[in-house]
């Protein structure tokens, strides 16, 4: 493996002390005391100094922040993101407001950890209370939204969920998530593999199969040797990621291509929504799958190469 991927010694723990740091601020704030300022102050200077060590690493070694892996590269944008101080204080804001909704209906012991997480929504019970992790998309959540984010996170059913994801694909939502990702300029490390190099490979299937009509989308390698998960196209991000898996001399072009050619059909068709779920693989979407040139070889391969 080249070094593809820069690593963040202690990333995952600094940014949990950033979040603990947060709820403890919007805890302050709803307890009838005066916003803690000296505390949010220091925070926000803390989250541009780590956003600037970060950057200054990535220069030290010839690469840029989109070199990190995709977990770090997250945090990093979620960091650019909070050193502007209106959102840092959205930020706080929304904290301070859950948590007044959430004190209102439970007693139940809560961490609440907003971010650029790959999922809009997540509660998960523990010993020490529940962790709610919720898509920094919300971040300009108006009440009601904080009042549905919390029903959902208190006991979820059928129509709160329905509420919500209808409200994560909202015009408010994607504003922020596009406002995150502008800074994910593309780097050439990121999609240079040992073998095949992803932007090449775009380039070759959106001439042959898309007239040159699809937008390119930011394509990287995974970080980790997903087996399973071939590659995933996120609409949120827009974003394919491709498991550095396929990056082997032993993956015959066609196959990668094809799996390529797969995510760039996410991108194009999108998501058909039946009931309250998404569906990827539609009718439609098979038929224009099998327009690949090399759909029964390639799919012959994956059988066999996902299966051993
Ligand atoms: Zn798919």
């Amino acid at each position: 493996m080249p070094a593809r991927t820069l690593q963040l010694r202690n990333f995952t723990s600094i940014l949990e002390d950033i979040q603990i740091r947060f709820q403890a601020i919007a805890e302050k704030a709803i307890s009838g005391m005066t916003m803690p300022t000296t505390e949010s102050e220091q925070l926000l200077k803390d989250i541009r100094t780590t956003q600037q060590t970060i950057l200054q690493r990535c220069q030290k070694r010839g690469c840029q922040p989109a070199d990190l892996s995709d977990a770090g590269y997250r945090g990093f944008l979620w960091l650019i993101f909070l050193s502007d101080p209106d959102h840092f204080k959205q930020h706080l804001q929304f904290l301070s407001r859950f948590l007044q909704e959430w004190k209102a209906k439970t007693h139940r012991v809560v961490s609440v950890r907003m971010y650029n997480s790959p999922f809009v929504f997540q509660c998960k019970p523990g010993r020490d209370g529940y962790t709610v992790t919720i898509g920094e998309g919300f971040v300009s959540a108006d009440p009601q939204t904080v009042q549905i984010l919390v029903d959902c996170s208190v006991r979820s059913n059928r129509r709160n969920l329905t509420q919500l994801r209808a409200l994560s694909r909202s015009a408010a939502y994607k504003r922020i998530m596009e406002l995150i990702w502008q800074h994910s300029a593309q780097s050439s490390r990121s999609t240079h593999g040992n073998y095949y190099d992803l932007q090449q490979l775009f380039h070759k299937i959106n001439a042959e199969y898309f007239q040159n009509r699809l937008e390119q989308p930011r394509l990287c390698w995974s970080s980790r040797r997903a087996t399973r998960r071939l590659g995933y196209y996120h609409p949120d991000t827009d974003t394919i990621t491709l498991s550095c898996y396929l990056d082997q001399q032993s993956i015959p072009p066609y196959v990668v291509e094809y799996v390529l050619y797969h995510e760039m059909l996410h991108k194009r068709v999108g998501l058909k929504e039946v009931n309250t779920y998404r569906l990827a693989h539609t009718a439609q979407f098979k038929q224009q799958e099998r327009k690949f040139q090399y759909y029964e070889e390639a799919e012959k391969f994956l059988k066999w190469f996902t299966r051993t």
